[in-house]
């Protein structure tokens, strides 16, 4: 399905970090990639949404965060990626989306993934207007968590997610307001890991444009290409 070159080798031990503004595709192609390698997906936004759908004390912690499109505390989210991907039991593999989101985030996660890395994060780039086009018309099933745009991609039956029947719903940060914090956070504090990753060799920048099944299959060549380097993050 890449169209060149070697496809993916699904032996579950891919690791890797996507990068992009909110609505720039993270969550579909976490998805994707994490099927086609066998791979967990592990999204901070999904585990903090079902925390407070849950009322957990997690959630009651995040759920202010949340709604002001603000970060939650550093300590929070790295304590959930810490137990969800690096605990004793953790699968080797990972698509991590929405984390890291700044340089303290980074910085421990470069501690925790120790001493084999990450193979590649991947910069999904996707232009202002773009995700506020995106944004605005994505919906959300509340049983299952699978997305969809109302323009691009919308369900088969209007209100009723494809794949579980479950019903659609706008996220609370995708209202105007809490979109503009969120973008103006992700400039300010996410944009500038571009920058870090490339330093340590580690960047793919990959253009987020285009049907979903486009961008997975640049996606895939950008994977294929890192890991067939050799380096500390190539396994
Ligand atoms: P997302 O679904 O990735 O857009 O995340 C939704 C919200 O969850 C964000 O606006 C933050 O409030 C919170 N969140 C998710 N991931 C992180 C993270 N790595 N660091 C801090 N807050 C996060």
């Amino acid at each position: 399905m890449t169209g060149a070159g070697p496809g993916p080798v699904a032996d579950g031990a891919l690791r890797v970090v996507l990068l992009g503004r909110q609505g720039s595709g993270k969550g579909t192609q976490a998805d994707r990639l994490a099927s086609l390698y066998g791979v967990a997906h592990v999204s901070t936004g999904d585990a903090f949404r079902a925390a407070v759908k849950s009322g957990s004390s997690l959630g009651r912690t995040a759920q202010a965060y949340m709604e002001r499109g603000e970060l939650v505390p550093d300590e929070v989210v790295v304590a959930v990626i810490r137990e969800h991907v690096f605990g004793p039991a953790s699968p080797p593999g990972f698509v991590l989306d929405g984390f890291p989101r700044n340089l303290a985030q980074a910085e421990a996660l470069e501690d925790m993934a120790a001493p084999r890395g990450i193979d590649v994060c991947i910069d999904l780039e996707a232009s202002v207007d773009e995700v506020l086009r995106r944004l605005s018309s994505r919906r959300v099933c509340s049983s299952c968590g699978a997305t969809y745009n109302l323009v691009s991609s919308p369900p088969k039956v209007p209100g009723r997610c494809d794949v579980c029947g479950g019903t659609l719903y706008q996220r609370d940060d995708d209202t105007e307001e809490a979109i503009r914090r969120r973008l103006e956070i992700y400039e300010a504090e996410t944009a500038p890991l571009i920058a870090w990753y490339r330093e340590r060799g580690l960047l793919a920048s990959v253009d987020g444009t285009g049907s979903a099944d486009e961008v997975t299959a640049r996606v895939v060549s950008a994977v294929e290409a890192h890991r067939a380097r050799p380096g500390p993050g190539a396994g």
